[in-house]
């Protein structure tokens, strides 16, 4: 049995064939950065390798991407540190030229400055997301390894706004920082970002070397997130369970009974219902999870042009050095093994969900070597097959 979503608002669709184009593509256009965070996929280095692709072969990339017509793949510019290449603003301004979309995710140091902030904007940049993984500068600034970013992070958050870009927050979340989630979510708010996306830790890169929820716990995480998703938009990365749960809440009247609070979820209600005391939601509808997944919708290139279906999965579709990158996106055999849910191992291949979620191929990968195996980070038992 498949669940028809097909017409459940629960979940955003997209109106397209994700497997002719991508929904959003990331383009790590370096992996230098000044920073050494705690769960960095990157493994990031402090200067530039030689081999990330040239200002030439970057237009080409974006030339490549609009060609796949409206409508146009969202492109993330993101490292390392995308504001260690000196050419930034001017692939910002040619892929804006060529009708592209283009969003940027720096790292919190001297150089995400107010004046390059504004040079970014003017190029034609749409959106800045910012990372902030602890409520407080002791938790955050630990899991960045920098004293004072906690504070620089809330003032370039500041100074995104005041320019006029859309701001998002990432937050990572593991077991040292989950009970810090509704203040994280308080500075999300505040700040007014339009966007929070909570990534769900893969042990790949530095991260390896932190603790990632269990299933369990990842459940409450995610029924949370979607007991506050009226307060501000939220998306989550590497855990696509997040639609599951939408669609298995949607029309339920007694949420408790059917999903009773464990004391995880309890504990973060309760600091969220002290929290906005007194404070009125958005008048806003929660914006439901869209479908896109590794390889599905979503694709992204490493600074050396490799194409993978995430940062989160080592996995190489193609070389944009050898292929056109919608060629690669169109073709490669990896990729178009992860839009086959109905291959997929373990629970991921007889769910019900599979084809809206399909779990974290990332986590999958990560835990037993597979890209199309049961994603380990889920609870859920699909029914028996019948
Ligand atoms: S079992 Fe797999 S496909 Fe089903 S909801 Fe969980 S992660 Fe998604």
């Amino acid at each position: 049995m498949t669940v028809d979503h097909a017409h459940d608002r629960s979940v955003r669709l997209l109106h397209h064939d994700a497997s002719d184009r991508p929904f959003i593509v990331i383009w790590e256009v370096t992996r230098a950065c000044q920073l050494a965070c705690t769960h960095c996929r990157a493994d990031a280095i402090r200067y530039r390798d030689p081999g990330e692709l040239s200002t030439a072969e970057g237009r080409r990339l974006l030339d490549d991407l609009a060609s796949f017509g409206t409508p146009r793949p969202l492109v993330v510019l993101t490292g390392g540190d995308p504001f260690e290449r000196p050419d930034l603003a001017e692939l910002v301004a040619y892929g804006t030229s060529l009708g592209l979309s283009v969003a940027l995710s720096p790292s919190v140091t001297a150089r995400l400055t107010r004046p390059v902030l504004v040079e970014l904007h003017d190029a034609g940049a749409k959106a800045v997301s910012l990372s902030l993984d602890g409520a407080t500068a002791g938790s955050h600034d630990a899991f960045r390894s920098v004293d004072g970013v906690f504070d620089a992070t809330l003032d370039a958050a500041r100074t995104i706004r005041e320019i006029g870009f859309r701001l998002q927050i990432n937050t990572t979340v593991t077991r040292g920082n989950v009970r810090e989630l509704p203040r994280i979510l308080q500075h999300v708010v505040d700040l007014g970002a339009s966007l929070w996306s909570v990534f769900f830790l893969v042990p790949t890169g530095r991260g390896k070397n932190l603790e990632a929820l269990t299933a369990t716990e990842e459940e409450e995480v995610l029924h949370w997130l979607h007991d506050v998703s009226a307060l501000v938009a939220i998306k989550t990365t590497e855990a696509p369970h997040f639609r599951r749960v939408a669609l298995e809440r949607a029309g339920v009247e007694a949420l408790d009974d059917v999903f009773p609070p464990g004391p995880l979820r309890s504990d973060l209600r309760a600091a969220t219902t002290d929290l906005f005391a007194g404070r009125e939601p958005a008048p806003r509808r929660p914006r439901p999870p869209i479908d896109v997944n590794s390889g599905r919708g979503f694709a992204f290139v490493d600074h050396v042009g490799v194409v993978y279906p995430s940062g989160f999965l080592p996995v190489a579709a193609g070389s944009v050095h050898e292929h056109p990158f919608p060629q690669i996106y169109r073709e490669s055999e990896v990729l178009q093994a992860l839009r086959r849910p109905d291959g997929f191992g373990g629970r991921c291949g007889r769910c019900e969900f599979r084809a809206v979620c399909g779990g974290s191929r990332s986590h999958a990968y990560a835990v037993s070597g597979d890209l199309l195996g049961e994603d380990p980070s889920c609870l859920h038992r699909p029914e028996p097959v019948r």
